[in-house]
């Protein structure tokens, strides 16, 4: 692989927050990838390069001038090689230095630059690159927004229904139960991630609203993120008018995973309280999948210690939170040979690129999570993975 030239500029997410977009020139063929952002970010994640204005302009001088002075005009046998030199290059331990929004841009570009070269489909290129075996992940489509993705007005950041299948037949069933829960809602606003934010006063009521839907649409449950760490202070955790000690809201879980079809809670716990995601796996655990996000933050060294401790049974993909492709293919390699699931997952404030999709059915996640359908950039990920089967139909 060669890459002639490098060019970067600053396009807007879905908050209407700016964000990089890079462009690689190779020899013949070209390969843009733009980034995603999030708001409930965990603080172990690799840093995102922003000016004090809130802009990516050091990010984009970044990728124009030290990255592109150190890629370009030199043979790379793969994008491995590309995502070790860019690895090398920044030199900090958080992609600190050149900003990890800077350095996954053009990580992923370079992979979509080596499909392309290989004349194969991206997921293709990412499952050849990872030795995994491709597969249609379950869709979680985020149909209720709550915590920092809609200001509060729901405890829990995201109420998420499951659904199974093939993409080309879960995708018509999310929309129509998507468009039913609508109906009941009434008019209610859309949170940051494209599904409804509705207010409710008691804990269990969006459950119960969700289980009647799952009642209608078989295939589907029910699966949760509470991110938790938005929820803890001082040693407690806040929900709705109350406040919960660790074993309190366990208590709650097992409540919850009792009385409804629950597939998974996400992030049960803060960041750090690893103590209590292994108390909680261990009680819960069979019924239910138990996923880290900002607990593993897709480094590998801290789902080392997940698999160590069993603090969980499945991790949260986010290639932004690790900033190169590289690692989060071994982050999903690592995850898989502990026999745990992966959940490949966008970002609250997303851009058009659909890498998130490829990634998820290519790695053959379990699940991908891109959000509610009332918003274009969610919909296109779900959309991929429907072209994605359609190729295959044609071949
Ligand atoms: C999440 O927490 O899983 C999520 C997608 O939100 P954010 O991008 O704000 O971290
Ligand atoms: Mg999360």
């Amino acid at each position: 692989m060669r890459i002639d030239s490098i060019h970067a500029r600053s396009i807007f997410d879905t908050r209407g927050k700016p964000t990089i977009e890079t462009t690689l020139q190779g020899s013949t063929l070209k390969a843009v990838a733009s980034v995603p952002s999030g708001k409930s970010t965990g603080s172990h994640e690799a840093l995102e390069l922003r000016d004090p204005d809130g802009g990516v302009a050091t990010a984009i001088a970044n990728v124009e001038g030290e990255i592109a002075r150190a890629l370009c005009a030199r043979d790379f046998s793969s994008p491995e090689e590309i995502d070790q030199a860019l690895i090398a290059l920044d030199g900090t331990a958080n992609k600190s230095r050149l900003g990890a929004n800077a350095i996954l841009s053009v990580s992923i570009a370079a992979m979509r630059l080596a499909g392309l070269e290989a004349g194969v489909p991206l997921w293709s290129a990412i499952s050849a690159r990872a030795g995994t075996t491709p597969a249609a992940p379950r869709l979680y489509v985020n149909v209720m927004n709550g915590g920092v993705h809609a200001d509060f007005r729901l405890p829990f950041q995201e109420y998420i229904l499951v659904v199974e299948g093939l993409t080309s037949a879960a995708l018509p069933i999310a929309h129509a139960a998507f468009d039913k829960l609508g109906e009941r809602l009434g008019d209610v606003p859309m949170g940051d991630e494209g599904g409804y934010a509705p207010t409710f006063s008691a804990l269990d009521e969006p459950f119960e609203m969700l289980d009647a839907l799952v009642a209608e649409f078989p295939g589907t449950s029910i699966a949760i993120d509470a991110a938790a760490s938005e929820l803890y202070r001082d040693g407690r955790y806040h929900l709705l008018d109350k406040s919960f000690a660790p074993d309190e809201l366990a208590q709650v879980y097992r409540d919850i995973v009792t009385r409804f079809p629950m597939h998974s809670i996400e992030d049960p716990f803060a960041e750090d309280a690893a103590s209590d995601f292994t108390a909680l796996t261990a009680s819960i655990g069979q019924q239910v999948i138990i996923v880290g996000d900002d607990l593993t933050v897709t480094n590998p060294a801290r789902i080392e210690t997940a698999i160590e401790k069993k603090e969980i049974n499945a991790v949260l993909i986010k290639p932004n939170q690790i900033g190169t492709v590289s690692e989060a293919l071994r982050a999903v390699q690592m995850t898989h040979a502990a026999g745990w699931a992966t959940v490949c997952s966008h970002r609250s404030g997303e851009t058009h690129d659909t890498f998130i999709a490829d990634f998820a059915y290519g790695v053959g996640a379990h699940g991908i999570k891109a959000g509610g359908l009332g918003q274009r950039e969610r919909l296109e990920k779900f959309e991929r993975l429907v072209a994605i089967e359609n190729e295959l139909l044609r071949k």
